[in-house]
């Protein structure tokens, strides 16, 4: 059996920004009811039960669902990993009911010019980024940028890293993938990222990149885990299927049990054909393949224990920095 690595937990598709990049705050599709801190501690005790390991919590932008802090404090103190990627408007309201509880800790930026960022994600948003990120360090966080490289950003990598190492903070440069209409990003593209892997604040996920070069995921033999290693849970406890960006259906619990509506799922031969939708062909949705990269032993098996690792030493050396720069 495979060991549970993941749930990407969708607290709230609601969304305070506007970016040109997601369809997530126009899709009517994503308009849901969230249900209270109550059930998804509940949910929360179930997670641990079944063994997951960490717990990406996601939107939207999550800091709007207000009990996200109490969520995420409780993991933490279930052993659970947690990961939160903000847009920074709420961080600094939050700031300090998180210290301390995110495992990771990430903003999302797409550029490091200000106006260019700013038109990406149609709010008035780098400032505030700054300013959230400047706050993370000071309460001793070790934040990451996350962004997506597309056209607009792709050559200014190397400006961006620096921007990066000037305020103390880790990169991540995802590539864009398609999935609402956009086209994914090429070749040459990709590359550009590879080539600036070695920059100390620079982080990029090199099996997903390969995957990417690859052409993606292979219906015939699904590189995509969901329902194995991975579930996705809506705000309002019910399971995307067969993922959030390509929901087709919401699947309510059974019984309120995650692990009793799994093993129904997997009767009803659901699971088995998550990865294998015509849709599925060539895929590239990195949330949903990164953790299957640990859990097979092919070629994306060694880049991946090879990308955590210098992962833990950027981050270990960003944090000594901060703490003497303090
Ligand atoms: S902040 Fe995130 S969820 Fe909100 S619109 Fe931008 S990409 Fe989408
Ligand atoms: S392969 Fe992609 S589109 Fe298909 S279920 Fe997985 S994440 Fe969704």
């Amino acid at each position: 059996m495979m060991p549970k690595v993941l749930c990407h937990w969708y607290v709230t598709t609601r969304c305070n920004s506007r970016c040109q990049t997601c369809s997530i705050w126009s899709d009517d599709r994503y308009k849901c009811e969230e249900s209270s801190i109550e059930s998804r501690l509940d949910l929360l005790k179930q997670l641990k039960a079944m063994g997951f390991l960490s717990i990406d919590f996601t939107g939207g932008e999550p800091l709007l669902y207000p009990g996200l802090p109490s969520l995420i404090l409780a993991a933490r103190k279930m052993g659970i990993m947690t990961f939160l990627t903000t847009n920074s408007l709420l961080y600094p309201k939050y700031a300090r009911a998180l210290q301390g509880n995110v495992s990771a800790l990430s903003f999302s930026l797409d550029s490091p010019h200000p106006k260019i960022n700013d038109k990406i994600r149609g709010i008035p948003h780098f400032k505030k980024a700054i300013r959230a990120m400047k706050l993370a360090t000071t309460l001793g966080e070790v934040p990451m940028i996350k962004t997506t490289v597309c056209r607009e950003n792709v050559n200014d990598l190397k400006v961006f890293a620096e921007l990066a190492r000037r305020i103390g903070v880790l990169i991540e440069f995802n590539a864009e993938f398609a999935y609402f209409g956009n086209p994914a990003f090429d070749n040459a593209g990709i590359q550009k990222i590879l080539k600036i892997k070695n920059h100390p604040n620079v982080i990029i996920s090199k099996p997903h990149l390969q995957f990417m070069l690859d052409g993606g995921n292979n219906p015939c033999r699904p590189k995509c885990h969901i329902g194995h290693n991975m579930i996705v849970l809506a705000p309002d406890n019910q399971l995307y299927y067969p993922c959030m960006h390509l929901v087709q259906d919401k699947i309510p619990l059974r019984n309120g049990s995650i692990k009793e509506t799994l093993e129904q799922m997997k009767k009803d031969r659901l699971v088995e054909k998550i990865g294998n939708f015509p849709f599925c062909n060539r895929c590239t949705i990195p949330c949903y393949m990164e953790s299957s990269y640990y859990t097979g032993i092919d070629k994306y098996f060694v880049p991946c224990f090879g990308g955590r690792l210098d992962y833990v030493k950027k981050r270990v050396r960003l944090s000594l920095i901060n703490r003497l720069e303090k």
